[in-house]
């Protein structure tokens, strides 16, 4: 078959996200990826899902929140659907702080709640806060949307990459490295790939693994992020980097960001790396996503999730599948219009 409903261009978290969402409003589907699907930042990112973090910034905390409330539904369906479990962790997040940059939803903690929470925890002079926050392993989110996709009929095509899209006689004509392809309306999720204004921003990471169950909770500093996960694996985050598509990873700087967390839990200082890596989050001019129509008729972009994405994909493939069948938004999605970047709007 040539001939699609939609095509998406992208098989990250936000294109397979999105690709489920039309499937299961009845939509034929097709996603085609450059490279190997699902292997670019959704599958590089820490998984927190910090829709209250005080650095979100305050037009896009409504989505945030609306995504976050939607995750345990979107995780149940793509846990049933693929057959298999994406650690999805509910028990919260302690953020330490000045005090004065806590957001209204922290909750101040007393050294003795502190210390029955996280016992090996170091506060370095700073304020903690509990955060009522869940976080996803975002390697095996990425694979059960892969696998729910397939196995709900949805045809994802890697080395496929999109090179042009061409509107002929009512229908789009996308051409691609796999073929040519027709659809009604073509998404452009291509992530830090997507084109100007989006943009590549290089976060590096690790997993250690310590001896015993260090740490249960998220823990977030003002210079790093602990995420730890069910299997006793603790990933230790992230640098933000504007160096083009880069995704080499920098040894300095992961012995950098280790010395930081050991700082706040000083077993770590011990465990040993057992995986490191870099990946490109899409970056926008004022760190707020890309989501409409573009001034292509039928094509549409989901871009520029930066540094929230593996959080806004539940509520981003609702949003495009209402702009899809030329449904209203629930949510005021105004500030993330594509128009924002355009010639004649600037
Ligand atoms: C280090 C790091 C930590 C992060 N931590 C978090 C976190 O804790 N919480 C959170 O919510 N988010 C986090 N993120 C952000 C999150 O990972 C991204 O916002 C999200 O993954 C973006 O998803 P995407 O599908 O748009 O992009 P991607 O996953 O990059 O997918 C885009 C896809 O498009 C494909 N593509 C590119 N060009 C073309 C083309 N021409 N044709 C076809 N396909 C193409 C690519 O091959 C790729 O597979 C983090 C990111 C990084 C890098």
């Amino acid at each position: 078959m040539n001939s699609w409903d939609t095509i998406i261009s992208g098989a990250g978290i936000i294109g397979v996200s999105l690709a489920l969402e039309l499937r299961n409003r009845g939509q034929q589907v097709l996603v085609l990826d450059r490279g190997e699907p699902g292997r670019e930042a959704s599958s590089a990112a820490a998984g927190m899902l910090a829709a209250a973090d005080p650095e979100t910034p305050p037009a896009l905390r409504p989505m945030a929140i609306a995504s976050a409330e939607m995750f345990p539904q979107y995780v149940q369906n793509l846990e049933s659907a693929a057959q298999m479990q994406v650690d999805f962790r509910r028990l919260g997040t302690i953020a330490l702080l000045e005090e004065a940059a806590a957001s209204r939803e922290y909750k101040r903690l007393s050294a003795n709640d502190l210390q029955l929470l996280e016992p090996a925890l170091r506060v370095q002079g700073l304020t903690a806060f509990f955060v009522e926050e869940d976080s996803v392993d975002p390697l095996l989110l990425m694979q059960a949307a892969l696998a729910a996709a397939r196995n709900l009929g949805i045809e994802i095509r890697g080395h496929a990459a999109v090179k042009d899209i061409r509107a002929r006689g009512g229908n789009l004509e996308v051409l691609s490295e796999a073929g040519q392809f027709t659809a009604r309306s073509v998404v452009n999720c291509q992530g830090a790939w997507s084109g100007a204004p989006v943009r590549p921003r290089k976060g590096q990471m690790f997993y250690v693994q310590p001896q015993t169950g260090l740490l249960q909770h998220v823990l977030r500093t003002p210079d790093i992020y602990i995420v730890p996960r069910s299997t006793g694996k603790i990933l230790i985050g992230a640098t933000v980097e504007d160096v083009g598509f880069d995704k080499s990873v920098d040894t300095s700087t992961i012995q950098y960001l280790h010395k930081a967390a050991a700082t706040y839990l000083p077993e770590l200082a011990t465990a040993a790396h057992t995986q490191s890596w870099a990946g490109l989050r899409p970056g926008t001019p004022d760190d707020l996503p890309i989501i409409g129509p573009t001034e292509t008729h039928g094509v549409f972009i989901a871009s520029g999730h930066f540094r929230n994405g593996i959080l806004l994909a539940p509520i981003t493939a609702q949003i495009v599948a209402d702009l899809l069948e030329d449904r209203r938004s629930q949510l005021n999605i105004s500030a993330f219009s594509p128009a924002r970047f355009s010639p004649r709007t600037a």
